[in-house]
């Protein structure tokens, strides 16, 4: 009976506002433009959406609970009691407003308090409808929240804050933050079989600096995952690609790093990948997050790593942008490159004598001889390796700095971690593989608070009364 009344109402209102109704409204607007009629178009279905999803929502029976229906509490499994009708408003695309009348239900048992028709709707809390509330986090992570808030604005015509677009978006992202940390010890814990791997991996590991509040910089970590390939470019020549990039980001210690990280790589597969090469810039962290993670991995000092050490020797002897600096550095990389650590290093080490008292010397040459294992160039491009950890210096600036790095952005620290997360698998590719657990922790989170609460309540309430 109510969904023919609905169904009714539904079919009048597209009748009299968007047949005739836009009909008529373009009798009395004959010369309008495109932009105008559209938008009148829009505002009319806009308004149908709304009016049709509130009665087709109301059409479940946990909106009415009808006599005589039991329901289970999810918390205990108790038999729930009805606590009273109470209505709720979500802001519905294009600017219209949805209102829900639905039953509350109470535990008796456990005290669990809810809305069975929410709960069944699978509702986030706020005002925003699920996929706007997506929208917004996802919004959110590309750009920053006020930027965010008003292009949801724009393209969906609702209606949130900036602070609401932050705290959406900080939620969503601890909430991730908060599943990976899960899987990462259940790792640890019970070393379930990876997934198979792949046949050539890289991994690479870097750190970037991130502002955070009173002037305060700390370093994020990040690690790459790449497969490498071999393939024929447009000219017909054989490179080494890295392609199926994904990424994992936190601002924590090496040692935390470490295990945290197992989240990502056990779901990459990593130990069973045929083989593992390591692009690092020399760190000693990223050294132990390899023998952690894969040990027999080929390392390798990121080609421009190196250079940069060669470079400054160049520097300190010639001066700086000179010519002959430049004449100097150029054949010696490409030494490096092609042949090897060996000759270079002995001509170094030369200098190095006869420059006793040029400390810079003395530094850069200690870094290279201490990594020459590292740097046999030739032998891993002739392995079909790549040299350089350019996946990982563009991971820095594409997962991390474009985002917590604009201008006047200083972060809370607590709140690094949730909005890296969420960069990971929007530059992963895995938004919509992942988003479904997000919003489900984050159902849980408002189901637990919501217990919490009413356990706070129930305490107060006992405490005996003041004499
Ligand atoms: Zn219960």
């Amino acid at each position: 009976m109510k969904g023919k009344k609905g169904q009714e109402k539904v079919e009048r209102q597209f009748q009299e506002d968007i047949l005739s109704g836009m009909w008529e409204w373009r009798l009395q607007h004959p010369k309008a433009t495109f932009v105008e009629i559209e938008a009148e178009m829009e505002k009319r279905i806009a308004r149908l959406r709304a009016l049709m999803l509130e009665e087709i929502i109301g059409l479940s029976s946990a909106a009415d609970w009808p006599e005589g229906e039991a329901i289970d509490c999810p918390q205990c499994g108790a038999e729930v009691q009805r606590g009273g009708k109470q209505q709720r408003k979500l802001q519905a695309s294009g600017g219209s407003e949805i209102e829900i009348e639905r039953e509350y239900a109470e535990c008796p048992a456990c005290g669990a308090g809810f809305f069975p028709l929410d709960e069944e709707l699978q509702l986030l809390a706020g005002s925003l409808c699920p996929h706007q509330y997506e929208g917004l986090v996802r919004l959110s992570s590309w750009m920053p929240f006020g930027k965010a808030a008003q292009t949801l604005r724009e393209l969906l015509g609702v209606s949130v804050s900036k602070a609401s677009a932050r705290r959406d978006t900080e939620a969503a992202g601890a909430a991730y933050v908060a599943l990976q940390r899960e899987a990462a010890d259940q790792i640890a814990r019970e070393a379930p079989e990876e997934p198979a791997g792949m046949e050539r991996a890289l991994l690479s590991v870097d750190g970037a600096i991130v502002p955070l509040v009173q002037g305060e910089w700390a370093e994020v970590k990040t690690v790459v995952v790449g497969e490498v390939q071999r393939k024929v470019d447009g000219t017909g020549q054989s490179v080494v690609v890295t392609e199926n990039l994904s990424y994992f980001s936190r601002l924590v210690d090496a040692q935390r790093f470490q295990h945290l990280a197992l989240s990502e790589l056990h779901r990459r597969g990593l130990g069973r990948c045929g083989q593992v090469a390591a692009v690092m810039d020399g760190a000693d962290w990223q050294q132990g997050f390899v023998d952690y993670h894969r040990p027999d991995a080929v390392r390798i000092l990121d080609f421009p790593h190196a250079g940069q050490r060669i470079t400054a020797i160049g520097q300190v002897l010639l001066g700086e942008g000179s010519p002959a600096c430049h004449q100097w550095i150029e054949p010696r990389l490409h030494q490096l490159k092609h042949d090897g650590p060996t000759h270079l290093l002995a001509e170094l080490h030369g200098l190095q004598s006869e420059h006793p008292h040029i400390s810079l010397i003395q530094e850069n040459l200690a870094y290279l001889d201490k990594r020459i294992a590292q740097m046999q160039y030739p032998l891993f491009q002739q392995q079909g390796w790549p040299i350089g950890s350019g996946s990982v210096e563009s991971a820095n600036k594409l997962v991390v700095e474009a985002r917590l790095k604009g201008a006047g952005m200083h972060w809370q620290r607590n709140n690094v971690d949730p909005l890296l997360a969420l960069r990971n698998i929007l530059c992963s590719d895995r938004w919509d593989q992942d988003w479904p657990c997000i919003a489900q922790r984050l159902r849980m989170q408002t189901w637990e608070k919501r217990i919490a609460l009413r356990v706070k309540h129930r305490a107060v309430a006992d405490l005996p009364l003041a004499a």
